[in-house]
């Protein structure tokens, strides 16, 4: 029974609802090795569902593959942070496979201002496109955002974006997070609270509203602060989930069900993929 025993004592309970990663990239390598075994443990502990997000155009053929027959969904984007791997011609390859697919969304792709500065005008490029085939296909979007909330803010108002999304990994301030709920966003909480030096983060999550939330582990990378295992795992959403449940003073099963039902309002084909009622 991994893991049980480090669940944090407090008054919350886990009555063992079914819960969603909404962010995580269970197609990357590292999980070929024991995919399938790994994914029945998940079941064992309530996963009823992974929301996985493209980042390169090679992989996009591999997972929508790979979701097939799975309460698996997939968003097919081009990330900032692999700019050097997209080519030309990638965001039209991206609108035919989207209109022969069901995507739930397009992402991820965003603004990654932590990169060096000669990349910002590709990024912003390639991050309007991917926008405005987003507002053109009605699908709502899933965005890596780093040290660039306003500019992100910005561009959604300036293309008027209106299909909403989730921000992956939030960890803007609160003025931030209230501006990208206004723009229709959810805001997307990882890893990044469990960590000590985290406190901004846990202030922030604990002033914006729960219905704006969805928890993500955004594994096998973002390991969280207790992890032992060298990578992460979607089955860390549990632990998030009580973390955050800790900072709104409410009961897991409360934030769990949030998540959910947030995400599920956002993409609502997501249902029909994730056979299971939720
Ligand atoms: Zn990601």
């Amino acid at each position: 029974m991994p893991f049980c025993h480090q669940l944090p004592e407090s008054e919350s309970s886990y009555s063992g609802g079914l819960w969603i990663d909404s962010h995580c990239h269970f197609n990357f390598d590292v999980f070929d090795i024991d995919r399938e075994e790994h994914w029945q443990l998940l079941q064992r502990w309530g996963c009823a569902g992974l929301l996985i997000p493209g980042v390169v155009a090679r992989d996009w053929q591999n997972l929508i593959s790979l979701c097939n027959r799975k309460p698996w969904a997939y968003a097919l984007g081009l990330h900032p942070y692999f700019l050097d791997q997209h080519q030309e011609g990638d965001v039209a390859k991206l609108k035919l496979l989207c209109q022969a697919n069901k995507p739930v969304a397009i992402g991820e792709f965003g603004l990654d201002f932590s990169l060096p500065e000669d990349t910002f005008s590709e990024q912003i490029e390639l991050c309007e496109q991917q926008f405005k085939l987003a507002q053109k296909l009605r699908l709502p979007v899933i965005l890596h955002v780093r040290k660039s909330y306003d500019e992100i803010a910005a561009m959604v108002r300036r293309l008027r974006f209106d299909q909403g999304g989730v921000v992956h990994a939030f960890s803007g301030s609160v003025q931030q997070g209230q501006a990208l709920i206004k723009l229709g966003f959810l805001l997307g909480i990882g890893g990044a609270v469990s960590h000590s030096r985290a406190t901004k983060l846990r202030k922030t999550v604990a002033q914006l509203p729960l219905d704006s939330l969805v928890l993500e582990t955004d594994s096998p990378d973002m390991k969280p602060a207790f992890w032992g295992e060298s990578r992460n795992s979607p089955l860390s959403l549990l632990l998030l989930a009580q973390i955050v449940a800790n900072i709104k003073r409410c009961v897991l099963d409360d934030v769990i069900l949030s998540s959910n039902n947030n995400l599920l309002a956002l993409m609502p084909r997501l249902r029909k993929i994730i056979k299971e009622s939720i």
